[in-house]
């Protein structure tokens, strides 16, 4: 288990953070050129070679649906931010991992969609499912406005079920990152790259937050993490937010534990010089 079991049921390969660390790694250090013809045989790639509409019945409304999913084994991770997010080659795959009912609205991330008590179906229902104008037919690939909507309900639905911590923190976590996909297709200096900044930054503050209450209340795996992984990508949360003191904190965690395996501990450290270096600008 590990941050990215969930991209295993969409086929995306067995990536652990480990892995993806030490392919990133690999990546560094070989430095090669894109082959011309290789660059060529990817501009005739289209992204909708790579994803099927999978069928599923809500188990909220009763109504059959489809959502979008990625096939299997077609795309290949090229690295990952300080935080894991993963990036890959030619497409962002990320943006298809929220299965949502076009009719009633309820979405959730692949890994926790359909576990839901009597409970949770009728406040989904009540606060949701009454309201909602339903999701648009989409043709071909999702865009990341498409993605973004998805996840945002995906978001708003662990909050009105009551998910647990870790669920809605990791559904944060993960809508971060789709907002990232979108603001780096964007210029810098744009109102629209400011504006998805922000929302970033608020989901990554609620994934924080939402993590400091899962460790404290919660068994591991959370989200499919180990404790070292998640502790690692709190820290670099808690950095991100200027929460210095509590990322260093979690990092010693981290860097210290026994069970915290050498590739993620390599992560830490280059995480530790990149937290100094905040520190050090920001006193500036
Ligand atoms: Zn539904």
């Amino acid at each position: 288990m590990g941050l990215f079991s969930d991209m295993e049921k969409l086929g995306l390969g067995h990536y652990s953070e480990a892995e993806i660390i030490e392919k990133n790694k690999n990546m560094r250090n070989a430095n090669v050129d894109p082959d011309v013809e290789q660059a060529a045989k990817q501009l005739e790639r289209k992204e909708e070679d790579y994803i099927f509409d999978k069928k599923y019945t809500c188990p909220v409304c009763d109504l059959g649906f489809t959502s979008k999913c990625v096939k299997s084994g077609k795309i290949k991770l090229s690295g990952h931010d300080t935080d894991l997010r993963p990036t890959y080659e030619f497409m962002d795959p990320l943006k298809y991992d929220v299965v949502a009912c076009a009719y009633c609205g309820y979405s959730s991330l692949t890994r926790y969609y359909g576990r839901l008590s009597m409970r949770q179906i009728k406040e989904l229902k009540m606060s949701i499912g009454n309201k909602f104008r339903g999701l648009p037919d989409i043709e071909g690939a999702y865009t990341y406005d498409d993605a973004i909507t998805r996840h945002k309900l995906a978001v708003l639905c662990s909050v009105v079920k009551g998910a647990k911590n870790g669920e809605r923190a990791y559904t944060c976590l993960k809508t971060s990152w789709i907002l990232r996909g979108k603001r780096l297709t964007l210029d810098e200096n744009s109102a629209e790259y400011k504006e998805i900044l922000k929302d970033e930054i608020d989901c990554i503050k609620n994934a924080y937050e939402g993590f400091v209450l899962a460790i404290s209340n919660e068994p591991f795996p959370i989200a499919g993490m180990d404790e070292s992984t998640l502790k690692y990508i709190m820290a670099d949360l808690a950095r991100k937010l200027k929460k210095y003191e509590e990322s260093a904190k979690l990092l010693a965690s981290v860097l210290t534990s026994k069970a915290t395996n050498h590739r993620l501990k390599d992560a830490a450290l280059e995480l530790k010089e990149l937290l100094k270096k905040d520190v050090a600008s920001d006193r500036r």
